[in-house]
């Protein structure tokens, strides 16, 4: 596990359940989720002077290796929400990337030739750092987010002007109504279920293996991070294998396992360690 130092966010009685702060008969927006999207989707109301009580059902940002690349448009969005530059700050800047068949380089390209860009072609920044980042930008909006932790929505009802969110809190349930209620929970959105919304698309069968290593030497060629992306590497022969570097000196590498993988089998240590030696074998 990265030395990513996981601080649990306070959690507090609901003004509902007889904790700090106003009830509200009906609140403007409710947001159902604080991971990236819900936490920027309230700071961005909040710059434009609506409020939001957000509930999420954890008190901790996101464990482990999740999105890490930030692309230059997300990256001004952040810029408007308050975070882009502590992200460009703490992130690891790169914009040219390498492609291997074994052992030949196939292809490589720059994402971002010109120079005098605010932000780069791409930052790489763990997400709980910027999921930090957003809990904190929206702290700053004391009197407009309500943030609130360990706060889990189990069901809905729509009224057509207004819905109302069942929350379970260590505190007890409550129901709270709000104008709008945004479903930002996530890939597998309860809320989407329980509406028998479809969430149509394509997905392949594969199964990949996401390793974060800490390592004080750069597998890379040069002092200049880059994208490095294998077709049948000889360290891993037959599949794929792709490689980042993220702050803190943390590698991440994806490598293909094939459909038939089992994801329980291959996350344990006498299946991962021998994979990641493969880094000693790059560069
Ligand atoms: C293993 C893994 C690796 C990934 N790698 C990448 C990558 O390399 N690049 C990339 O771009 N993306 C990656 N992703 C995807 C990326 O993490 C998601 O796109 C991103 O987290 C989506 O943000 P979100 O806010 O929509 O949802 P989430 O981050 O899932 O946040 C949803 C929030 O809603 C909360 N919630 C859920 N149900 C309820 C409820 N009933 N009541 C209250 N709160 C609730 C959850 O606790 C959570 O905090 C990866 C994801 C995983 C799991």
């Amino acid at each position: 596990m990265p030395n990513y130092n996981y601080k649990p966010f306070d959690v507090v009685a609901p003004p509902e359940l007889g904790g700090d702060g106003e009830t509200q008969n009906k609140y403007p927006v409710a947001i159902i989720g604080a991971g990236p999207i819900g936490l920027a989707a309230a700071v961005d109301l909040a710059t434009k002077g609506i409020p939001s009580v957000v509930l999420d059902d954890n008190n901790v940002v996101s464990v482990g290796s999740r999105a890490i690349c930030w692309a230059k448009r997300t990256l001004k969005i952040f810029d408007r929400l308050g975070v882009g530059e502590r992200m460009l700050e703490k992130g690891v800047t790169w914009k040219t990337g390498r492609l291997f068949h074994g052992t030949d380089e196939v292809y490589n390209f720059d994402l971002l030739p010109e120079d005098g860009h605010k932000y780069p072609a791409f930052v790489n920044l763990q997400q709980y750092y910027v999921e930090q980042y957003l809990v904190e930008k929206a702290q700053e909006f004391q009197k407009l987010i309500d943030l609130r932790f360990k706060n889990k929505v189990v069901d809905h009802e729509d009224n057509n002007d207004y819905i109302t969110l069942s929350v379970e809190t260590p505190f007890g349930k409550y129901d709270l109504s709000a104008d709008y209620a945004l479903a930002c929970d996530g890939a597998g959105s309860p809320t989407r279920k329980r509406m028998g919304l479809p969430f149509d698309g394509q997905t392949f069968e594969e199964h990949f293996l996401i390793a974060d290593v800490e390592m004080d030497e750069s597998p890379f060629e040069t002092d200049i991070p880059e994208r490095w992306f294998w077709f049948e590497p000889e360290f891993h022969p037959g599949q794929s294998a792709l490689l980042h570097k993220q702050p803190d000196n943390i590698y991440r590498i994806d490598l293909q396992l094939g459909p038939e993988a089992d994801p329980k089998v291959q996350a344990t240590e006498e299946k991962v360690l021998p994979r990641i030696t493969v880094l000693d074998a790059i560069g």
